[in-house]
């Protein structure tokens, strides 16, 4: 189904919680705030139930995300039954990959087609900074489980962080020439009310490119720019929402956990759908495209964001 702006929306990324086992300092540093309870959750049926219907108008991508979806119990079996959905043609995953070092295949039999995983830093000591827990991401046992299942292209994404991470790009290249793979830098966002210090944090894309002057532009999708190093293998890419806005491209609305569809990332519209069926489903779904605003307003001030915190939207 096409919204107001004439923008084709077939994508439903949908976060299947907002708990999870990071903490990462950008996006829930103190944890949950608001506990949901379990009967505020979606339930698996709610969610393929909203599937199904989405399908009716046009949805026929879909992401899970969370919080950390892999801590969702079920989540395999969710994936698969998502997947069966008459109309569904793809389903990817954004993860921390925590959980899913030993458990790709079990991805893959469910029915996922790739897999984006975050991954701030290959340092260990940085990463539980940033992680703000003791835990540490095997990335290369990962990286080889991932290609061993053939679940590529991988991407990775890495929130860039001036004075944290923009002095790994050299590393970033070769993991990525190494193993064929794209390593997309995120640009820093605010999303929710964080103590985060963000003018401290933020770093352009074009510092980066001043800097590295190596990379080369390659080409361009509808959310990422990539570069690299010529002859290399792999990609840097570049997701810029707020400093090269993407909006015109934009094809998706989201579900959160707590059922509520949220036609923009960037602002606080949201309709609730939890325990509604049916043509009122329906009607819910299309009146969310139909909210879809033409773009979002972070680039004319901060101010303008959601407040529901980044874990409870997905990205
Ligand atoms: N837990 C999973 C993960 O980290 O991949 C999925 C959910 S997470 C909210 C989805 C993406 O949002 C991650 O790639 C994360 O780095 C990104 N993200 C979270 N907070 C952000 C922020 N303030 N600015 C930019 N990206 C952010
Ligand atoms: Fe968890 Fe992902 Fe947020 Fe990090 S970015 S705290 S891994 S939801």
């Amino acid at each position: 189904m096409k919204d107001a702006f004439k923008r084709e929306i077939d994508y439903l990324r949908i976060s299947v919680t907002d708990r999870c086992n990071l903490r990462c300092l950008y996006c829930m540093p103190d944890g949950i705030q608001d506990k949901k309870e379990h009967d505020e959750i979606m339930r698996d049926e709610e969610i393929v139930n909203v599937v199904q219907e989405s399908v009716k108008i046009g949805i026929t991508k879909i992401r899970i995300t969370g919080g950390e979806p892999l801590l969702r119990k079920g989540i395999y079996d969710l994936i698969r039954k998502i997947k069966d959905v008459k109309g569904i043609k793809e389903i990817t995953i954004t993860t921390n990959a925590i959980l899913l070092v030993g458990n790709v295949k079990k991805l893959k039999d469910a029915g996922v087609s790739r897999v984006n995983f975050s991954l701030d830093t290959l340092d260990s000591e940085k990463f539980k900074f940033i992680s703000n827990t003791s835990l540490t991401l095997d990335y290369i046992s990962l990286i080889e489980e991932l290609i061993e299942h053939d679940l590529q292209p991988i991407k990775v994404n890495a929130v860039l962080l001036k004075g944290f991470n923009d002095s790994e790009i050299p590393g970033f290249i070769e993991l990525a020439n190494k193993y064929d793979i794209s390593i997309r830098l995120i640009e820093l966002m605010t999303v929710g009310h964080l103590n985060f210090d963000y003018d401290k944090y933020y770093i352009s894309k074009d510092e980066i490119l001043k800097r590295y002057k190596e990379l080369k532009f390659v080409r361009k999708d509808s959310v990422s720019e990539y570069y690299n190093v010529e002859g290399n293998k792999g990609y840097i890419g570049f997701i810029n929402p707020i400093s090269h806005k993407f909006c015109s491209d934009c094809n998706r609305i989201r579900l959160t956990a707590d059922g509520h569809l949220k036609p923009c990332l960037h602002n606080n519209n949201e309709i609730l759908i939890k325990e509604i069926q049916g043509e009122p489903l329906l009607n819910k779904l299309r009146e969310a495209i139909h909210a879809k605003p033409i773009s979002h307003t972070l680039d004319e001030s901060k101010d303008n964001r959601s407040d529901r915190p980044m874990n409870k939207i997905g990205g």
